[in-house]
């Protein structure tokens, strides 16, 4: 059952081929390249293993809309600075919309509406999350939060590592005040074309996707990414969520848009064969179900930890290992959900076994 990492490359490798990436990949130093007409395509820099994300700028007839931001860090705003100092068609930016709070995508939100003036779209749900998450806390992470970790299973010291790495992190922005709200098949009227908002959840509450049916053009944020497949996590604030069942719905409804639909995701490239791209994501987290399932019938009363270190064979950072572990809670509660798994605690711990069999002591 086990799959080496030559299994897993060539399969990467694989699913890459299927899909075209019609474009060349702008520099993340103020660089812009045109996918369609009036729709560019920028990257910020990040210094981590993912060491980008795309921003999209699309003209209006008095300025450009940007889509997400990049870190709250002085490199994304030196490239902003060089990107609207191009003065591109002889106009300023004029709005900005975040398809959801992460950092990498609303972490310089506050910077770029003082900056240049603009107003904030964002769904409900993203907006007051950031804002929670902003006022709540200066650390991403709190001592009182330990518990979940615990019952996962993760070994104490595991834990203080990982909780004092992540106090160091470095890109916590402030939340904007206001904001303008977006909901689910709303039309941003830009430069003559018509957007359509397209809510997706699974990844973050109310992630906000932009799709124009005209020219078959999606902004698709972080619900469907061409090489990686999106963080699904569960987290101490609600323990019990099935976010993979919102994650697997939203695939779904991407499948019905046209299959030639020109897709500008948050990392990686510009790419087209949507339909393809969602299949592969769904055998992946088929396939991470299996691997699971094997696990329970190999070693009943497994925890969630463990679980993590089957799905994610591979060395991780802390926040590699946080954002893991919540996705193995994923794919353990969804499972739950399916009548697959049943969860029992044992000293603060939960422990998973296949249904239809009696765990010893429970
Ligand atoms: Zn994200």
């Amino acid at each position: 059952m086990a799959v080496s990492q030559r299994e897993r490359a060539q399969r990467k490798c694989r699913e890459k081929e299927a899909l075209s990436f019609p474009f060349s990949t702008p520099q993340a130093s103020g660089q812009v390249v045109e996918v369609a007409k009036g729709v560019l395509w920028a990257r910020m820099p990040m210094p981590m293993a993912l060491n980008h994300v795309n921003v999209y700028l699309l003209r209006d007839d008095d300025g450009w809309w940007l889509i997400d931001t990049g870190l709250n860090s002085e490199q994304s705003q030196q490239a902003w600075e060089l990107i609207a100092a191009q003065q591109i068609d002889g106009l300023p930016f004029k709005a900005l919309v975040c398809t959801h709070f992460h950092h990498d995508h609303a972490g310089l939100a506050h910077w770029l509406m003082e900056r240049f003036n603009l107003p904030l779209y964002m769904s409900y749900g993203e907006y007051f999350t950031m804002r929670a998450l902003a006022s709540d806390k200066a650390a991403p992470i709190q001592d009182d939060q330990k518990g979940f970790f615990a019952r996962a299973g993760m070994p104490a010291p595991d834990i203080d590592h990982m909780f004092e790495k992540l106090r160091n992190y470095p890109f916590n922005p402030p939340c904007p005040q206001a904001f303008r709200r977006l909901r689910e098949n709303d039309e941003l009227s830009i430069g003559g074309r018509r957007w359509r908002v397209i809510v997706g959840g699974g990844h973050s509450p109310e992630h906000v996707c932009l799709y124009c049916a005209e020219d078959k053009l999606l902004i698709a944020g972080d619900q469907v990414l061409p090489e990686i497949s999106s963080n699904v996590l569960v987290s101490d604030i609600q323990p019990e969520a099935d976010p993979l069942k919102d994650w697997l719905a939203s695939l779904d409804r991407l499948d019905a848009l046209a299959p030639d639909t020109l897709v500008m995701p948050s990392h990686g490239e510009v790419f087209r064969q949507l339909p393809e791209r969602l299949q592969q994501l769904r055998e992946h987290h088929s396939r991470q179900f299996d691997l699971v399932m094997a696990l329970a019938v190999r070693s009943p009363g497994f925890t969630a930890f463990e679980a993590m270190n089957c799905l994610f064979p591979q060395q991780l950072s802390a926040m590699e290992q946080l954002m893991a572990l919540g996705e193995a809670i994923a794919h353990l509660n969804w499972l739950r959900r399916e009548g697959r798994l049943i969860r029992r605690q044992r000293s603060d711990i939960d422990n998973f076994y296949p249904a239809g069999t009696t765990p010893t002591s429970a």
